[in-house]
């Protein structure tokens, strides 16, 4: 909800100012017209949505779990409902296009679909036994009041990764979006307001750093989950562990694809063109260096070069569009600098989406696609996350050479191979080091009912976001041994 202009907090089942005089703008960045502001909370606000959420964890932790997810079938339909509104929403804050943003409130709303199993994913185990006439079982148990800080990229899937099985869990949740998107989760917790959910199951802080450090601080908070970059993810990893906290932290990617000569080119060109240049490139899944191998070179480099001079770059709203703006001008001119910095390292741009003028949106911060070839493996650009529409290339004799360079990468989000051989498939899945692997597909996203992987850089921690990984994440194991002699048993 906003109250002239300025976004709320949804704290305790009500929606309430933040206790700070400081706002950001949120921008369209599309258009950079303001479209509203957003609070920085500060550590009071953080305190009152945890003190929030331990008032209601007793009861929401003693309501059956069968009672718990049905607050998400009804978050699901709602969604459902509102999916066209929402993903117009997220188009106008984050500059992807209408499609896309459906894409992914749907990828979201899967998570949902999975965690209405939790009756049966929360069960534990048990042995008769284990001694003569002694038990022993296993119950999984909610931890508390746990929290989720997302990124710029996903504003309706990222917080769905977490959201729906804390809570299925019978966890208190408190979300911390991303202070420059933070718009379309005002708009789903109007929906999650209509829901009739215990006060402070559910709580809504907006903010950035300070709002970050105030959680992780936290005494109250038992469990955290992170997404966004790598530096910050470790920052948010450490400082919680510091505090005693189970920790997930999602972070940055370089991702490789490897394009063998025996590749359907038509297919790989298509897929790797929408993997890098889809979202801008702002998807932590989005491919950012291909190596060819042998004849692949000819074939694949002119494909993805028409590829990226004939998409369509406009205003995300426009059907005809096929790629939005970047989040931010800041986040424009790093990228621009990125594609100087490959330059001077010896990369050739064969096609430069610098300084893109698009009619009728002079003030977006758009990049147009750019593909830089025989990019220094050695150099800034190859090692850095550039999260833009960015593409660089370089060309290898063999499948040994490209599996070396993409596992010399820090990070280890994806990696992907496109070849129509069994055995050099199995090879690269075997050996390739990175927790999410694609062959013949550009961005191995995996579904809800998977773990969320990432080795390396992309990730501190053990247990990942969705799927198995989420309900061990939010739940924590008790053993109970168990003995009734058999004199005390009354006889029937
Ligand atoms: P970011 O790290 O700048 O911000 C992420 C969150 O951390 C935001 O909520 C922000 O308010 C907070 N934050 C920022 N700086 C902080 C600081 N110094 N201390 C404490 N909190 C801070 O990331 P972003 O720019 O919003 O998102 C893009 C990044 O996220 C990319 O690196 C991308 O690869 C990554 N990402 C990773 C995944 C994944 O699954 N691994 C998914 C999506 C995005």
């Amino acid at each position: 909800m906003l109250k002239d202009g300025k976004l709320l907090n949804f704290i305790g089942g009500m929606w309430k100012e933040a206790q700070t005089s400081t706002y950001l703008k949120v921008y369209d960045p599309a258009t950079a017209e303001a479209l509203a502001e957003v609070p920085l909370s500060s550590a009071q606000d953080v305190d009152a949505a945890a003190q929030a959420a331990r008032l209601a964890w007793p009861a929401w932790r003693r309501t059956p779990p069968t009672d718990r997810v049905q607050y998400l079938f009804k978050l699901k339909s709602l969604l459902e409902q509102h999916l066209d509104e929402i993903a117009q929403l997220i188009t106008r804050e984050c500059g992807k296009t209408l499609a896309e943003a459906k894409g992914e409130l749907q990828r979201g709303i899967e998570n949902i679909e999975v965690a209405t199993g939790i009756p049966s994913l929360m069960m534990g185990y048990n042995v008769e036994d284990i001694a003569r006439g002694i038990d022993e079982h296993l119950f999984r148990q909610p931890v508390g009041v746990v929290a989720a800080i997302t990124p710029f990229n996903f504003p309706g899937m990222i917080p769905l990764w977490f959201l729906p099985y804390a809570l299925a869990c019978g966890n208190c949740f408190v979300l911390k979006p991303s202070e420059k998107v933070p718009l379309t989760m005002n708009r789903v917790f109007d929906l999650i307001e209509q829901l009739g959910l215990p006060a402070g199951v559910v709580n809504l802080v907006n903010g950035a750093k300070e709002t970050v450090d105030a959680i992780l601080d936290h005494p109250v908070i038992r469990a955290i989950s992170f997404v966004g970059s790598s530096p910050v993810a470790r920052y948010v990893y450490s400082r919680a562990a510091a505090n005693g906290k189970r920790a997930q932290c999602q972070g940055g990617a370089k991702n490789t694809v490897v394009v063998l000569p025996d590749a359907d080119m038509e297919m790989t060109t298509r897929i790797v063109a929408d993997s890098s240049f889809g979202c801008s490139g702002q998807r932590c899944l989005a491919t950012s260096v291909a190596i060819t191998v042998g004849d692949a070179r000819k074939p694949f480099t002119e494909r993805i070069a028409e590829a990226a001079h004939t998409r369509k770059v406009g205003y995300g709203l426009d059907p005809a569009v096929e790629m939005g703006p970047v989040i931010t001008s800041e986040s424009k001119q790093r990228i621009e600098s990125l594609i100087q910095s490959g330059v001077q390292e010896g990369a050739k741009p064969l096609v430069d989406g610098r300084n893109a003028a698009i009619p009728g949106y002079e003030n977006g911060y758009f990049v147009r696609p750019t593909i830089l070839d025989e990019v220094n493996p050695e150099g800034n650009l190859a090692r850095t996350e550039i999260f833009g529409p960015v593409l660089s290339l370089l060309h290898v004799k063999t499948v040994d050479e490209a599996i070396r360079l993409v596992n010399e990468s820090s990070y280890g989000n994806m990696a992907c191979l496109f070849t129509s051989s069994g055995a050099a498939a199995r090879k690269f899945r075997y050996e390739a080091q990175a927790g999410n692997i694609g062959i013949n597909i550009g961005v191995a996203a995996p579904m809800a009912f998977f773990p969320f992987s990432g080795w390396k850089d992309s990730f501190f921690g053990d247990m990942h976001a969705q799927g198995r990984d989420a309900i061990e994440f939010y739940t924590e194991k008790k053993v109970v041994v168990e003995r009734w002699p058999k004199e005390w048993s009354r006889t029937f």
